[in-house]
């Protein structure tokens, strides 16, 4: 029977995606035709809506065929959430996560499905962004940030990687036991290990609506990466403490030695004005990145689910039960 024939499950998170869904489950049809034919797999698609406020549900809907299924969260938990809650709906032999918004193309996806099918020594393809169109400034913070993330631990994060990838059964069902509940996929990914292959990649224009991300939202995800993954921050605390208080160590010398050997009236208010500001400033930017710290250590110590289903809507059932050998 054909239900025996491997399985390759597309994770697709969606937040307000109703203008894409007809279009993206176009793509997603002809994507599960080439599967099919190339390599003999079965398609199942999970989407996962995380928590729209169109009717991107209907849409979508409407639009798939073949066999799917909708898992709805109960309300907007975030797309590295989203990503996991697909993860857990996985049962397939292969799983390539994308975005639903069209920005991931159909070539690249059946590029790292070769790759994969073609090598049992990779366990995980990923797509990297080449940044072509990034600003100068932009792409050095980047690198900044990758550098910094990646100095202190065994394993790299790989710079302009996401969620774009392909990887092997056994290697979602491995991301999934990773239940951090302030999720940094890129380094989940990273942590997880397996052997990796990155190909490049340059994602498409959105074909409607805008990124969900503003400048905000990213300096406040980067931040996630350095609390859940670099211990670097913190050593920089200590090392900047140490460094001040040698400063006003060689300041004091300074000015015991002119008082006692030279009687020289050491002008006091300005010098202890800049003292007050500067460590002042410091201490308090320091304790609010300690207090980011404590947050994360906090939000994971509650017992709280990852994430909460409200419901799944299915087209036809997955294409074959758990368990069957993987590729
Ligand atoms: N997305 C989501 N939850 C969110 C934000 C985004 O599921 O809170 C989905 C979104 O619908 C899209 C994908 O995640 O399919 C990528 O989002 P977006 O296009 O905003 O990010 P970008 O492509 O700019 O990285
Ligand atoms: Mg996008």
């Amino acid at each position: 029977m054909a239900e025996s024939r491997p399985v390759l499950d597309v994770v697709a998170p969606f937040l307000n995606e109703a203008q894409s869904a007809s279009a993206f489950a176009g793509l997603l049809d002809k994507l599960e035709a080439a599967v099919s034919q190339r390599f003999g797999m079965s398609m199942h698609k999970i989407l996962v809506d995380d928590g729209s406020s169109d009717d991107s549900v209907a849409r979508f809907s409407q639009a798939l065929s073949g066999s799917w299924e909708i898992v709805r969260l109960s309300r907007n938990f975030g797309k590295e959430v989203a990503v996991l809650a697909g993860l857990d709906q996985s049962r397939g032999d292969m799983v390539l996560i994308m975005d639903s918004d069209l920005q991931h193309s159909m070539d690249i996806s059946l590029k790292m499905i070769t790759e994969l099918v073609d090598d049992p020594e990779i366990d995980v393809v990923y797509a990297q962004n080449d940044r072509r169109e990034a600003s100068w400034r932009r792409s050095q913070l980047a690198r900044l940030f990758y550098s910094l993330i990646n100095s202190s631990q065994r394993f790299d994060i790989p710079e302009n990687a996401g969620d774009f990838r392909v990887m092997r059964g056994s290697v979602a069902r491995a991301i999934a036991t990773l239940r951090d509940k302030r999720r940094f996929n890129k380094g989940l990914f990273a942590w997880a290990g397996f052997r990796q292959k990155a190909i490049p990649y340059s994602p498409e224009n959105r074909a409607s609506g805008t990124s969900k991300w503003s400048r905000l939202n990213l300096i406040a995800f980067s931040l996630e990466g350095f609390t859940s993954f670099s211990v670097i921050p913190l050593r920089l605390i200590s090392l900047s403490g140490l460094l001040a208080a040698l400063a006003g160590a060689v300041y004091g010398a300074k000015v015991f030695f002119e008082v006692i050997f030279y009687g020289i009236a050491v002008p006091g208010y300005p010098s202890l004005l800049v003292a007050v500001v500067l460590l002042g400033g410091l201490n308090l930017t320091l304790l609010g990145l300690i207090g980011e710290y404590v947050w994360v250590t906090l939000s994971e110590s509650k017992d709280r689910p990852v994430y909460i289903v409200r419901d799944v809507v299915r087209g036809e059932a997955p294409a074959k039960l758990p368990g069957a050998p993987g590729i």
